[in-house]
C-alpha cells in the first residue's frame, strides 16, 4: 500500500537553531510508527509542526488529499490539519476548569462545530470507551494522572481523526499509572488510525509499532521494522542510544 500520509522535507529553526533538519516520513494507512531517541533531538516538535503548534519553515505535509506547503500555509489550510489531526500531549493540556466530558468534546464543538446534544452523546461514548463512564462529570485535579491521560486520549479520538499523534504519553506518569494508559493505546491502535506515537518506553514501541524511526539532531537517522531496530540496528547511534536506555 502506498503512503496517504506525506511528510517531505519538512525543516524547523529556532532563531539559529535547526531543529527539525529535512525530514521525510511516509506513513501508510493504519500503519502504527513509533518515534524515539535522545531527549532535546525534535521529536515533539516534529509532532507539534504536523499541526501548526509550533510553525514549520519549509516542507510539505500532505494528508490524504489535503497538501499544505509549510512556508505558505493558510488559515484554512491549519484549520484543515488540526481537523484531521488528534494530538495527546505528555502533561495531558487538559482544561481545569472543564469537566471530563466538556474536555472531550471541546474539539467537537469548537473545531467541528457540533451542536451541544450530539458532542455530550459522543464524549458519552468515548467516555464508556476509555473507562470513565462513571466520571464524566468529575474535573481533572479529581482524577488520577492515569485518568488524566485517558481523557486526553478521548478527547482526541473524539475527533476520529486521520492521524493520531503521541507525545510521550506516559512520560509525566507516576509508575503505576503507566500500565492503564498504555492498555488503552494498544486498546485503540486497532489499525484504523494512522498513528505517530513518540515513546521511552522500549518495549511498548516494540510490541506496538509496525515501524520504529530513531531521530538525533533533528534527523532520522535509521528506521525499521522493531525486531530490525532493537535487534540488530545498523547506525551506530542508534545502537548508543538502546545501550543507554537498555
Ligand atoms: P524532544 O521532544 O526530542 O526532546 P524537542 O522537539 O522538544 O525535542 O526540542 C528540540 C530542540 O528544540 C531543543 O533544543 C529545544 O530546546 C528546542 N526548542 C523546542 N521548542 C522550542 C521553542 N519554543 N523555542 C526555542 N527552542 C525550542
Ligand atoms: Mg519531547
Amino acid at each position: 500500500m502506498s503512503c496517504n500520509i506525506e511528510i517531505s522535507g519538512l525543516t524547523k529553526r529556532f532563531g539559529q537553531n535547526t531543529v527539525l533538519n529535512n525530514i521525510d516520513l511516509c506513513l501508510k494507512p493504519g500503519e502504527r510508527v513509533a518515534i524515539i531517541g535522545p531527549s532535546g533531538t525534535g521529536k515533539s516538535t516534529l509532532l507539534r509542526c504536523l499541526n501548526f503548534l509550533d510553525a514549520p519553515d519549509e516542507g510539505r505535509i500532505t494528508l490524504g488529499d489535503l497538501k499544505v506547503d509549510a512556508a505558505r500555509a493558510s488559515k484554512a489550510d491549519i484549520l484543515a490539519l488540526r481537523r484531521r489531526t488528534g494530538f495527546v500531549f505528555q502533561n495531558y493540556a487538559l482544561f481545569a476548569n472543564k469537566s471530563a466530558r466538556q474536555n472531550i468534546m471541546e474539539g467537537l464543538t469548537t473545531v467541528r462545530g457540533w451542536p451541544a446534544a450530539k458532542a455530550t452523546d459522543r464524549a458519552n461514548q468515548i467516555l464508556t470507551r476509555i473507562g470513565l463512564a462513571d466520571r464524566g462529570d468529575s474535573f481533572p485535579s479529581a482524577l488520577s494522572g492515569g485518568q488524566q491521560q485517558r481523557v486526553g486520549i478521548g478527547r482526541a479520538m473524539a475527533l476520529d481523526a486521520d492521524l493520531m499523534l503521541f507525545d510521550e504519553p506516559t512520560s509525566a506518569l507516576d509508575p503505576e499509572w503507566v500500565g492503564e494508559v498504555l492498555d488503552l493505546i494498544r486498546a485503540i491502535a486497532d489499525g484504523r488510525q494512522t498513528m505517530l506515537i513518540v515513546t521511552h518506553e522500549m518495549q511498548f514501541a516494540r510490541e506496538i509499532a509496525d515501524r520504529v524511526v530513531f531521530m538525533e539532531g533533528g534527523r532520522i537517522v535509521e528506521q525499521g521494522p522493531p525486531d530490525q531496530i532493537f535487534g540488530n540496528a545498523r547506525d551506530e547511534r542508534t545502537r548508543a542510544f538502546l545501550r543507554r536506555v537498555g
